[in-house]
């Protein structure tokens, strides 16, 4: 490392910074619970990891129920590196810098074709992380690794795009080694329904839950899974991908090759086509969103029938999964109350007697940043040494 940058040393002291990766302040009392070291040792070495400039202490608050004395806590300093965050969509290319604590340094986004193909993506990429890195005073020797999302399934094992009709330009090629040459740090790739739903786990709705599906809905429909605080992947990297479940028997012909799936009736492109064809007035971009502040009823109506659609995909996976919370995500529109309470309405009418009852269904708290955060995130937890399929759950 160059620049005044320390990448931490192996052994107990990375065992410390890798404890304090969660993103909160802990006290040394936890780091002690946390990482199985005793507490003299801990003390030792984050006094050695303050020496160094690696850890700050503060001055926490009391915990929960309790008053009196402010614990003393750690936390990782700007100087224990920085991790970047890339999040490909169909139209967009969205990136982000944070510390190692999860606090987002700087984030931009530009528009651009990804579907066309891979090259100019990755230059869109390379281009924006050397703009946030500038703009947060990071030096590019600083970003320790690199975490990216795109919407299709990937293969975490060798980074391979899986689908042939999901982002057909990309099919089977290796992101993660191509993203590794053009921004020259160690990368991590996956869906950006699972980044979602990281996202989401780390520091919105669905914070510190470790039961959850986070549904994003925009130009397809996917699910991120997190289990016993654990993302489910599958075993080839498709698993959420409800987009593609069939809903309509021989209904229209959908992009996978398929028909009638949930993704032909229930996602942002096909509500503005329903809304075409009852209106006969298309709705371009984001304004469905738009049309539904306006109070349009027939914008309600096709959300609210969205979210149904939805909800009896849902109900199945609720069955399976038995999740505390839902959480909505991608498009605005689609994090609304129409969608929510008619994806409620089928839940309910599916479930079990008895089950699922509780299962709180919620709008996305990060917007359009819920996959730049996962990505970060994912980053992060890369760095532990650990291989990154079994990196720990995520809990703040
Ligand atoms: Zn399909």
């Amino acid at each position: 490392m160059t620049d005044g940058t320390h990448r931490p040393t192996r052994g107990s002291s990375q065992r410390i910074v890798d404890a304090l990766r969660s993103g909160a302040e802990v006290t040394r009392g936890e780091l002690a619970d946390r990482t199985g070291l005793s507490r003299a040792t801990v003390s030792a070495l984050v006094r050695d990891l303050e020496r160094d400039g690696l850890v700050a202490l503060g001055t926490g608050e009391p915990a929960v129920g309790r008053t009196g004395r402010r614990p003393e806590v750690v936390r990782l300093t700007r100087r224990a590196g920085a991790v970047l965050g890339v999040d490909f969509g169909h139209e967009h290319v969205r990136v982000a810098v944070s510390d190692l604590a999860g606090n987002v340094l700087c984030a931009r986004s530009a528009r651009a074709d990804v579907d066309r193909g891979m090259e100019s993506a990755l230059a869109v990429a390379r281009r924006l992380s050397d703009l946030v890195a500038e703009e947060a005073g990071v030096d590019r020797s600083e970003l320790l690794a690199c975490g990216a999302g795109v919407p299709a399934p990937v293969d975490r094992a060798t980074g391979r795009i899986g689908s042939t009709s999901l982002l057909p330009s990309w099919s089977g090629t290796t992101l993660t080694a191509a993203l590794e040459q053009v921004l020259e740090m160690p990368v991590v790739v996956d869906n950006d329904a699972n980044l979602g739903a990281l996202g989401e786990q780390a520091a919105g709705a669905a914070r510190g839950v470790d039961d959850a599906i986070y549904v994003k809905v925009s130009s397809g429909v996917g699910a991120g899974l997190i289990s016993g605080g654990r993302l489910l992947r599958g075993s080839t990297g498709i698993a959420g991908e409800i987009g593609h479940v069939a809903v309509v028997p021989n209904g229209v012909p959908c992009r996978c090759g398929g028909r009638g799936c949930l993704e032909t009736i229930a996602s942002a492109p096909a509500v503005r086509r329903q809304l075409l064809q009852t209106t006969g007035h298309a709705l371009p971009g984001d304004d469905l969103l738009r049309a539904l502040s306006d109070g349009d009823p027939r914008v309600t109506r096709l959300l609210a029938d969205a979210g149904r659609s939805i909800g009896r995909v849902l109900a199945a996976a609720c069955h399976l999964l038995d999740p505390a919370v839902i959480v909505l995500g991608g498009d605005p529109a689609f994090s609304t109350e129409p969608v929510l309470s008619g994806l409620r309405e089928e839940l309910d009418r599916h479930r079990l007697p008895g089950a699922g009852g509780d299962v709180r269904i919620l709008p996305a708290q990060l917007g359009h940043q819920g996959q730049v955060v996962g990505a970060l995130r994912l980053a992060a937890r890369s760095l532990d040494g650990r291989a990154p399929q079994n990196f720990s759950p995520i809990t703040t």
